[in-house]
C-alpha cells in the first residue's frame, strides 16, 4: 500500500491513488529512477553526514559532543525527504544497502527524541527553552511535517513502524500544545498541513486532521509572520487563507499551503476553501506561471511578484516550488478529475522541475532561470538544501501519480514507458505503456484483466494536442474528450491494445502582452517540452542575438550525456554586437543581422554540458 497519499476513504476525492510500487516506470522517467538509486541517493546520504546534518541528531541525543552543526533550523528536514526517497524507491527495487542504512538513520532520529514527543534538533540541549517560541522562523512545525511524511512513507513502504511511532509521538505533543484553548499558533513555512491530513488517513484519529484545520485557519492573525521585513504577505498571514484573492508570498509556502489546503478539502468538502484554492490556481495559472510551470519570479524573499511580473533572467522558480506545484495540482485533480489540473503536472514535470536536477543525478539548481549568460550553475549541494532531496522525493514518488481510480474505471494521466498492475473492484488491471513520451506522442497501452463487467479507461488528451487518433484492438474511434479524458468503456476483459496518438510538432508560443519580459518574443515547445537555445550548440553566434520568426523547424534525434532527447533545427538570424563594442546606447538604427541556423533543446536538460549563455523566450521578427 506504497501510496503518496491514501484518498481511499476521502468523502470529496473523486479519484483514488494508487501505491507507487504498483507501476514501474522503464521510460523517460525510468532513467532518472535508475539514476536516482545508483547515484542520487548514495551521494545525498554522503552529503548528509559530511555537512553535519546526522551529526545534529546524534549530538541532541547526545551521543556526541558538540552544537548543532548547520546553519539553517529546517536542516532535519534534507534527512527526512532523503528518508521519505529511499522509501519510496524501496517500492519499486530491494536496495538492501539503502536500506540498511536508512534504518540506521531512523535509529538517530529516533535517539534524537524527548520523553515529551519533540523531536527537532536545532531547538535541544542550551536551546531547549527556545522550543515554540517564534514560529515565524523556527520551522519546528515545518520539521514535523516532512517527519511525518516520511514516516508514513516509510511504514506504508516497509511496514515497519520505527519512524512511524516518533512521529506519532511529535504529532501528540503538537496536538497537545496547539490549538483552541491551548497555544495559539501557526507554521511560519507551511507544509505539516499535508502531513497532518496523512496522519489522519494512516491511523483515522481525527483529531489530526482537526489540528490540520486549525492550523489554515489559523492564518491572516499574525500567529505565522512577523510584523516587518519581511512582514506577513512573505509568510502568506497577511489574511486568513479563505479570503485570499491573489498568490503572493514565499512560493514555497504559498503552494504548499495550497496543497494542505486541498488534502484539507478532500476531506471535509469545505467550500470556502475549495472557493479560495480555485481563485489562487485561476490567479497562478493565467498570472504568475512561467511556461515552465516554474514558479516565484522574485529572488527578493524568493516570493512570488506582482501579477505578469516574470522576469527570465532573474526568475527564481526554486526547484521546490516547481515539486510544490505539481502536488498541489495533483491533490485538485484527485477532487475534480480535470484535466487542466493534469496539464499544469504535466507542464512542470517536463521542464521547471526536472530541470532542477543534473543528468548525472548529483547537481542541482536552487533557482531555475529562463534566461542565463553562463554563470549559473548545478551545484553539488546548498547550505539551504531543501531543493535536492526534496527532488529526490519527487523522482521516487513518481510512479504513483500516473494512474487513479474512479467508480467507473481506472485514469491514465501521464504516459511514460512502464507496467501497472492497479487494484479495481477488487480485481487488477495490468496497464503496459509501450512509448517513448515526451519524445513521441505513439503510446500503446496494453491492457489486461479479469474483470468480467465494462468498466472505463480514460485517457488524458493534453491540452497542448491540437488532435489525436484512437484506436481500440485496431479500431478507430472517434471521441472528443471531456475535462481533458477520453473515455473507452467496454467490456475489457483479456488482453486489449489501444493506441493513441498524439500528435507532435514544434511549436512557437507567446505570452500575454503584459508580460513586458516576453514581448516581442517566442518560446518554442514540443509535446509538453519547452525548449531552449544553449550557447554550446551553436558556437557562431551569441545565443541571446537569435532571431527567430519562421515555424520551419526540423527534428533530430540527440542526445546529452546518455540521454536520449529530440533537439530542433531552424534557420534564424543573429544580431551583429560587433558594433556595439564600447557602447551601451546608440540612436536607433537599422539592425545588422546575417542569416545563422541554430539549434534548440529540452530546457530541462539546459547546463549539462559546458557553460554558456542560454534562453527559453527566443527574439521574434525586430
Ligand atoms: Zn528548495
Amino acid at each position: 500500500m506504497s501510496k503518496i497519499i491514501n484518498v481511499s476513504k476521502s468523502p470529496y476525492a473523486k479519484l483514488k491513488t494508487v501505491p507507487v510500487g504498483s507501476v514501474r516506470v522503464n521510460g523517460f522517467m525510468g532513467k532518472y529512477f535508475e539514476t536516482l538509486v545508483n547515484v542520487t541517493l548514495p551521494t545525498q546520504y554522503d552529503l548528509l553526514e559530511s555537512t553535519g546534518r546526522l551529526d545534529n541528531f546524534r549530538i541532541a541525543s547526545g551521543k556526541m559532543k558538540g552544537s548543532y552543526r548547520t546553519l539553517f533550523p529546517f536542516d532535519d528536514t534534507d534527512v527526512y525527504k532523503w528518508s521519505e526517497a529511499v522509501s519510496f524507491a524501496l517500492a519499486n527495487r530491494e536496495i538492501p544497502e539503502l536500506e540498511r542504512i536508512l534504518d540506521s538513520v531512523i535509529e538517530e532520529v529516533k535517539a534524537a527524541q524527548d520523553e515529551d514527543g519533540y523531536l527537532g534538533t536545532y531547538l535541544s540541549g542550551e536551546r531547549k527553552k527556545e522550543r515554540w517560541t517564534n514560529l515565524a522562523w523556527n520551522h519546528e512545525l515545518y520539521n514535523a511535517g516532512h517527519l511525518i511524511q516520511a514516516a508514513v512513507a516509510h511504514k506504508r513502504v516497509t511496514s515497519k513502524d520505527t519512524l512511524f511511532n516518533a512521529a506519532k509521538r511529535f504529532a501528540d505533543h503538537i496536538y497537545n500544545t496547539f490549538g483552541p484553548g491551548k497555544k495559539e499558533g501557526a507554521p511560519g513555512h507551511p507544509e505539516v498541513e499535508m502531513a497532518l491530513v496523512e496522519l489522519y488517513r494512516e491511523t483515522g484519529e481525527r483529531k489530526y486532521l482537526d489540528l490540520a484545520k486549525y492550523f489554515i485557519y489559523a492564518r491572516g492573525k499574525g500567529l505565522a509572520s512577523v510584523p516587518r521585513n519581511p512582514g506577513p504577505e512573505y509568510f502568506i498571514d497577511h489574511k486568513p487563507f479563505v479570503e485570499l484573492e491573489e498568490i503572493t508570498g514565499h512560493a514555497v509556502r504559498a503552494l504548499y499551503l495550497c496543497a494542505g489546503a486541498a488534502d484539507l478539502y478532500l476531506e471535509t468538502g469545505d467550500k470556502k476553501i475549495w472557493q479560495a484554492l480555485n481563485r489562487l490556481w485561476e490567479n497562478f495559472v493565467t498570472k504568475k506561471m512561467y511556461i515552465t510551470g516554474g514558479a516565484g519570479s522574485r529572488h527578493d524573499w524568493e516570493s512570488f511578484g506582482e501579477e505578469y511580473e516574470l522576469s527570465n533572467k532573474r526568475s527564481y522558480a526554486e526547484s521546490c516550488a516547481s515539486i510544490a506545484n505539481f502536488m498541489w495540482n495533483f491533490r485538485m485533480l484527485l477532487a475534480t478529475g480535470d484535466g487542466k489540473f493534469a496539464d499544469v503536472m504535466e507542464q512542470v514535470l517536463y521542464n521547471g522541475l526536472l530541470s532542477g536536477i543534473s543528468l548525472d543525478g548529483k547537481h542541482y539548481f536552487y533557482f531555475n532561470p529562463l534566461e542565463d549568460f553562463g554563470r549559473t550553475r548545478r551545484q553539488k549541494w546548498f547550505d539551504c538544501a531543501c531543493c535536492p532531496p526534496n527532488l529526490a522525493r519527487f523522482i521516487a514518488s513518481f510512479p504513483g501519480y500516473m494512474y487513479t481510480t474512479s467508480s467507473d474505471g481506472v485514469q491514465v494521466h501521464l504516459y511514460e514507458k512502464s507496467t501497472a498492475a492497479v487494484d479495481f473492484k477488487g480485481s487488477t488491471v495490468k496497464i503496459e505503456q509501450e512509448t517513448d513520451y515526451p519524445w513521441s506522442g505513439e503510446i500503446v497501452l496494453t491492457i489486461e484483466t479479469d474483470i468480467e463487467e465494462p468498466f472505463s479507461v480514460h485517457l488524458r488528451i493534453p491540452s497542448w494536442a491540437d488532435d489525436f487518433t484512437l484506436r481500440v484492438d485496431g479500431k478507430a474511434l472517434d471521441l472528443e474528450p471531456q475535462n481533458g479524458y477520453v473515455k473507452l468503456s467496454r467490456n475489457w476483459k483479456g488482453t486489449h491494445r489501444v493506441e493513441l496518438l498524439l500528435p507532435m510538432k514544434p511549436e512557437l508560443l507567446e505570452a500575454h502582452p503584459f508580460v513586458r519580459d516576453d514581448l516581442g518574443k517566442v518560446a518554442v515547445r514540443r509535446g509538453p517540452v519547452v525548449y531552449c537555445v544553449e550557447q554550446v550548440d551553436n558556437p557562431d553566434f551569441h545565443v541571446w542575438t537569435l532571431v527567430v520568426d519562421s515555424m520551419d523547424l526540423r527534428e533530430e534525434k540527440g542526445e546529452i550525456l546518455d540521454r536520449k532527447a529530440v533537439f530542433l533545427k531552424g534557420k534564424g538570424r543573429a544580431l551583429s554586437i560587433s558594433e556595439w563594442e564600447g557602447k551601451l546606447y546608440r540612436k536607433i538604427s537599422e539592425p545588422k543581422e546575417r542569416e545563422v541556423e541554430f539549434t534548440l533543446v529540452p530546457y530541462h536538460m539546459w547546463a549539462n554540458r559546458k557553460p554558456g549563455a542560454m534562453a527559453v523566450w527566443l527574439l521574434r521578427k525586430v
